[in-house]
């Protein structure tokens, strides 16, 4: 394992060169995000303790499966300035190099933690996003899916709870909650990503949020390499092949310079 004060240039160039010695050589690199790509972005991360999110609310009062069924009127007030911060976000530079390594053939998908669909908005195909998404909405009722457009006018524009086209019920965004299981299907696909991956990058994540954060660690067992770029430690870092310990921008956002 190695690795630098993030302070040393050279020493970070010389990382990051090893880095791209491990993507080019890799058959199925996948990476995986965390909230830390997206601080960059202005969008904070819902489930941290320390996002300052949860000074005034108490995540269970407001972000939970029973705040919803419960308190509706509370969930949209809530999630309301989430939703007009993630609809004016752009992605910056992290989102936009792992598209460009998906676009080049070297990453073959991306695992996310995030709800804001900016890796889709860089320009990523294949995304599995394992806490679900801000954009769109479900009708736990009769299920009927709503679309991005339909539920950021009634909750951002109109300032109002969303009712389902077909039946009237409110409706979901269809993000996990506290108190939600992870989407069946997402969690199958990215484990099944995490057992064909010979290279898993961890980008932005401090890889505490279970069950996402045992992804990584089961490819690795699997034999994959193990690149984490992330500034704080992660339970992770002693196994890892390879420490980027710089801002998810100076580190897989240049990655592909040195391709
Ligand atoms: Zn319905």
């Amino acid at each position: 394992m190695q690795t630098v004060p993030s302070t040393e240039k050279s020493g970070n160039e010389h990382l990051l060169r090893i880095a791209a010695e491990l993507i080019s050589t890799s058959n199925h690199a996948v990476v995986f995000t965390g909230a830390g790509i997206s601080t960059h972005s202005g969008i904070p991360d819902f489930r941290s303790p320390d996002s300052g999110l949860w000074n005034q609310h108490d995540p269970f009062e407001v972000a939970s499966i029973w705040a919803f069924s419960h308190h509706p009127e509370t969930f949209f007030d809530w999630i309301r300035p989430l939703s007009i911060t993630a609809e004016a976000a752009e992605p910056n530079k992290a989102h936009k190099a792992i598209a460009e390594l998906e676009r080049q053939g070297y990453v073959k998908s991306v695992i996310t933690q995030n709800i804001d669909g900016l890796h889709q908005k860089s320009g990523s195909k294949k995304v599995l996003e394992l806490h679900g998404s801000a954009r769109t909405a479900t009708c736990s009722h009769c299920g009927k899916k709503h679309e991005q457009d339909y539920f950021k006018r009634i909750i951002i524009r109109e300032n109002g709870i969303p009712q389902c086209v077909n039946c009237g019920k409110t409706i979901k965004p269809d993000v996990v909650l506290f108190g939600e299981a992870l989407p069946r299907e997402v969690w199958n696909e990215a484990y099944h990503e995490c057992l064909l991956t010979d290279l898993i990058i961890v980008v932005g994540s401090s890889l505490e949020v279970t069950p996402a954060n045992t992804l990584p660690d089961m490819a690795k067992r699997n034999g994959a390499k193990l690149i984490i770029n992330n500034l704080g430690p992660t339970h992770l870092d002693s196994r890892a092949d390879l420490l980027l310990k710089m801002d998810v921008v100076e580190g897989i956002g240049i990655l592909a310079e040195f391709l």
